[in-house]
């Protein structure tokens, strides 16, 4: 039965969620909204303004004329899962059972969020690479986890391994690891990677790893998967989606990875929150995972050419950027405009510039860390590049 109800509680304030209250809003998708309040060119949120691969789009439109438009079973179609499974045979060589380690969610994002409310106790710390992709920020309060940062520092942004080794405590749950790198494009090598495995296996923790740009790798990089390090696979909770490899950002589809017990309390999570991905998408999904090795050829190739003309503008407007090996965005150095601080310049360039960056801030638990940089995204065409060079031609360097 439920408690008797007081009769005459006076309310004076209705208090909102006091996890909600820690965190702001996204200011990556804050960008786009001036971007287009100020008729902007958007190189703040990295989604690419050009067309998703044919094939992709006809499997979708044909899975619904074929009614596949009902729940898909809530952690994933058979179809993809297989297709999931048999996709991370062939670039990591590992074969997860789609059956008991494969979750179908909606994006990353999702498969991140459930992922961490699966694992995370009170209590809890998770170690995070910082400057790190904004979400983890939010994901460690909602789940409840004490992040601990440690830096990556440029202009390799790798980590100092001692720096690595004092973050890990017997609170440690899990580490987060971004590879390749949002926002400063570091694609992890296998000495990282291997002494991130020593820690884990040492403080017997997890690893959540986010490989979204797993294909967006240039100059020789090769991505390697957390999972794939000795001692990893029964450790590791790996994260991906179709969004950045099949430039279907919209669609929110994504997964994870993880050993059986962990899916299990991730496809729990995963249920109550979202039920699951969208159905006819999922379809397309497995058609997509199964393109031909010249498809992720052709990516890597296209995007290395962009990231070198969006280099190029920039250091031509006065930037100093630091070029990344992997994903799609360059980080730079905003000092010699004599700014402020990384949020007055990204304004300025906003509203007065017309182009639209990612104030460095957003990617720091501290904002004074990232004062001195901004990030650009450089998924987009040669016109949004012309453009974006035309407008940044005009910004002048202090004197
Ligand atoms: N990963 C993208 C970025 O960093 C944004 C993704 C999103 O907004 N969900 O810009």
């Amino acid at each position: 039965m439920n408690p008797p109800r007081p009769q005459s509680a006076p309310v004076t304030r209705r208090a909102l969620s006091s996890k909600a209250e820690r965190f702001t809003e996204s200011v990556i998708r804050e960008m786009t909204r001036l971007a287009i309040r100020y008729g902007a060119v958007n190189l703040a949120q990295g989604f690419p303004d050009f067309p998703a691969p044919a094939e992709i789009k006809r499997a979708a439109q044909e899975a619904i004329a074929a009614d596949i438009n009902q729940y898909a079973i809530t952690w994933g179609a058979k179809r993809f899962r297989d297709a999931i499974a048999e996709n991370f045979q062939r670039t990591q060589g590992l074969a997860p059972d789609p059956e008991t380690e494969i979750t179908v969610c909606c994006g990353s994002t999702e498969a991140m969020i459930s992922s961490m409310m699966a694992i995370i106790n009170p209590g809890d710390e998770v170690v995070v690479f910082e400057p790190f992709y904004e979400n983890y920020g939010p994901d460690a309060i909602l789940s409840g986890a004490t992040p601990r940062f440690v830096k990556l520092r440029p202009p390799d942004w790798t980590f100092d391994p001692a720096e690595l080794a004092a973050a890990f405590g017997p609170a440690t749950k899990a580490l987060i690891l971004n590879t390749p790198n949002n926002p400063t494009g570091r694609v992890f090598d296998r000495a990282e990677l291997e002494c991130i495995r020593d820690l884990c296996v040492r403080w017997n923790t997890f690893a959540i790893t986010d490989e979204i740009y797993e294909h967006m790798v240039y100059d020789g990089a090769r991505h390697i998967s957390l999972a794939t390090i000795e001692g990893m696979r029964e450790r590791t909770l790996t994260v991906n989606a179709l969004s950045k490899t099949y430039s279907v950002t919209g669609w929110r589809v994504g997964w994870v990875i993880a050993p059986p017990d962990v899916t299990a309390a991730i496809r729990k999570v995963h249920d109550f929150l979202t039920v699951g991905a969208a159905a006819p998408l999922q379809e397309a999904g497995a058609v997509a995972l199964r393109f031909p090795l010249d498809y992720y050829q052709t990516l890597a190739r296209e995007y290395v050419a962009r990231r070198d003309r969006m280099m190029g503008i920039l250091a031509s407007a006065g930037f100093r950027c630091f070029k990344p090996r992997g994903a799609y965005y360059i980080m730079t150095d905003i000092s010699a405009f004599g700014f402020p601080d990384d949020v007055a310049f990204a304004q300025y360039l906003v509203k007065d510039i017309g182009v639209a960056a990612v104030p460095g801030s957003s990617f720091y638990s501290d904002s004074a860390d990232g004062r001195t940089h901004l990030r650009f995204t450089f998924c987009k065409t040669e016109k949004t590049f012309q453009a974006a060079a035309e407008r940044l031609a005009k910004l002048r360097t202090a004197p």
